[in-house]
């Protein structure tokens, strides 16, 4: 299958600001770098670098955050992301974000936010379906993949939101975030992340918020074991969260808990490869965790900081893994029973996918 583009896929673990287009990026350090705000000849230096370690990432995120925080930004990349996702023939995306404060542009956590709705309020290229209440066919589907609408064929695509907490937070900055995505439940928001730099915070700072989260009936995600911390990844590991992400340094025993815990994993190659948390595709845990029929869902992390697509992590698996045709549509299928959509939405996916068997020629 030409480059999995034609698969339809479910996305659920990528982040708004790390999957900005390189071409955005450039365009607003220029618009910064003319205000005399940054040197954007540096910022396009650090941009076009292909391979960064970890806490290299992390200084890169907060480079992006300069140039990407006001509500007009915020708006402009939500929608260029989203429709990113869906130009490649993703019918779900999760798409998580850290709800930020920024005194003189005159944000709040709730207005960036606000503004991340906006931009998906602003998508004119695909259908994008957010909330049950947004008016557009949560119910219908004439034709699953593509609607038609006055003989034109329209992508579609579901999006749901997580609000993350970034490590460098308080608990009572992230008991903010969870009360703000209970707020904004009814505008698609399904659940809460943990992710930051690994290196920095403690898990008992987040547990009260995270706890809190769940009592409410949010669903938790976290980003567990991108850095050796056995205590931490046994903490996180008994919190029973509904997802992890990325498990790259579990020792033997968190390996155990894991598989009898079958806590889906969220598995981003190229991030683990480029940032060298696993040192070559070959030795990745995919291949352990696929062969012990472990819940896993192919993901991108960060598509613009990565340079990735999620067809490209597929065209990874498929050819680094070995897996056929059917193998890989299986995988991308799984992935519905993993996402925090409500059953509807699960049973429209799995409609999509099923009526794509044909014309994939599967
Ligand atoms: P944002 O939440 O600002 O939309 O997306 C960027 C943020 O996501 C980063 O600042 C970081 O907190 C988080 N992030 C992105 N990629 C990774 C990753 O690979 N690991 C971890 N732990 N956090 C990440």
């Amino acid at each position: 299958m030409e480059g999995w583009i034609s698969l339809p896929k479910i996305e659920l673990h990528a982040h708004l600001n790390g999957s900005i287009r390189n071409s955005t990026l450039l365009e607003l350090a220029r618009v910064l770098g003319d205000e005399g705000v940054l040197v954007s000849a540096d910022v396009e230096h650090v941009i076009m670098k292909d391979d960064r370690s970890l806490p290299e990432c992390f200084k890169l995120f907060d480079l992006i955050h300069v140039v990407t925080t006001d509500h007009e930004t915020v708006t402009r990349i939500t929608k260029e992301v989203v429709e990113d996702f869906a130009a490649e023939n993703t019918v779900y995306l999760e798409l998580r974000t850290t709800p930020k404060k920024n005194e003189s542009k005159g944000m709040s956590k709730r207005s960036y936010m606000e503004a991340v709705i906006n931009g998906l309020r602003g998508i004119d290229a695909v259908d994008v379906v957010f909330t049950p209440a947004c008016g557009r066919t949560e119910i219908s589907i004439s034709s699953p993949i593509n609607d038609s609408c006055n003989g034109l064929t329209r992508r579609k695509i579901y999006v749901r939101l997580l609000l993350s907490i970034d490590r460098r937070e308080t608990t009572a900055a992230a008991m903010e975030t969870v009360q703000l995505a209970l707020e904004m439940r009814d505008l698609g928001v399904v659940g809460i992340d943990l992710s930051g730099n690994p290196v920095v915070g403690e898990w008992e700072t987040f547990l009260p918020a995270l706890k809190f989260a769940r009592e409410q009936g949010l669903s938790v995600t976290l980003h567990c074991g991108e850095v050796p911390n056995q205590k931490e990844i046994q903490a996180m590991l008994d919190f029973l969260p509904q997802r992890i992400g990325h498990a790259c340094c579990l020792e033997e025993e968190d390996w155990r808990k894991l598989k009898s815990s079958k806590i889906p994993v969220e598995i981003c190659l190229t991030s683990n490869i480029r940032t060298e948390t696993i040192g070559s595709i070959d030795i990745h845990h995919f291949v352990d965790l696929y062969n012990a029929k472990h819940p896993l869902v192919l993901c991108t992390d960060d598509t613009g900081v990565f340079s990735t697509s999620l067809s490209r992590e597929y065209s990874i698996a498929a050819a680094s893994f070995g897996l056929d045709n059917r193998e890989i549509f299986q995988l991308a299928r799984d992935a519905i029973e993993y996402a925090f959509a409500d059953d509807g939405v699960k049973e429209d996916l799995r409609e999509i996918f099923d009526s794509a068997v044909k014309k994939l020629g599967l």
